[in-house]
């Protein structure tokens, strides 16, 4: 960008995350909203806290509340809201934390647009695939009622896509598992990178 330069600081990542004692990452839940992923986001958060790990929750509905309240659900601006919230992941990321991201996030290219930013190597994609019959059932906001209303456009997995994920590092079914059990996998799938 012409006339604005970056200026470098003199701690690295490395540095911040020696002081946390800790390995950053950003651990990111997809799936249909009702699927689980805030209170998957929530417990794991929790559990690392106890312990001693220093984690932050980004939640698309809440980031929606403040950061990204100028934007809707429309492709471009479902886009701008993971490129901002990857963005943030991102910054976390390099202060040392773990990250638990909780993003439907519905489109492919989307997510790869936010494995980009935050990096490969930090990027665990979570796919919470409960199933979309189970979501609706559970419907914990009314938001699918109000899709089958017509109340609601372009509402993922009614009236707009998702797009399964094709090579996720972690699958978790919530219908199939409580959260005590879908936490258990999370951390033993992190348990060599974090604990
Ligand atoms: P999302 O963030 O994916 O939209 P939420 O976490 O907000 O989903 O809502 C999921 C709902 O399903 C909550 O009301 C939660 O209590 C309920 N639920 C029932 N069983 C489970 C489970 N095994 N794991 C996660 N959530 C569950």
């Amino acid at each position: 960008m012409p006339q604005v330069y970056w200026h470098a600081g003199t701690i690295a990542p490395e540095q911040r995350c020696q002081r946390l004692g800790q390995q950053a990452a950003t651990i990111w839940l997809t799936g249909l909203s009702g699927a689980g992923k805030s209170t998957l986001a929530c417990a794991l958060e929790q559990r690392l806290f106890s312990a001693g790990r220093t984690a932050f929750v980004l939640d698309g509905d809440n980031l929606r509340h403040h950061l990204n309240s100028d934007l809707g659900f429309t492709a471009h601006d479902r886009r701008e809201n993971i490129r901002r919230s990857a963005e943030v992941a991102r910054l976390m990321n390099d202060a040392g934390l773990i990250v638990i991201c909780a993003f439907i996030s519905p489109l492919r290219s989307d997510r790869d647009m936010a494995r980009e930013i935050i990096g490969a190597a930090n990027f665990i994609e979570t796919y919470v695939s409960t199933p979309c019959v189970v979501c609706e059932e559970r419907d914990p906001k009314g938001l699918y009622r109000q899709a089958r209303a017509g109340m609601i456009a372009e509402f993922t997995g009614i009236s707009a896509p998702y797009e399964i994920p094709l090579e996720p590092a972690l699958v978790l079914d919530t219908e199939q598992l409580t959260v005590e059990q879908a936490c258990a996998h999370l951390l033993q799938h992190l348990a060599p990178r974090f604990l």
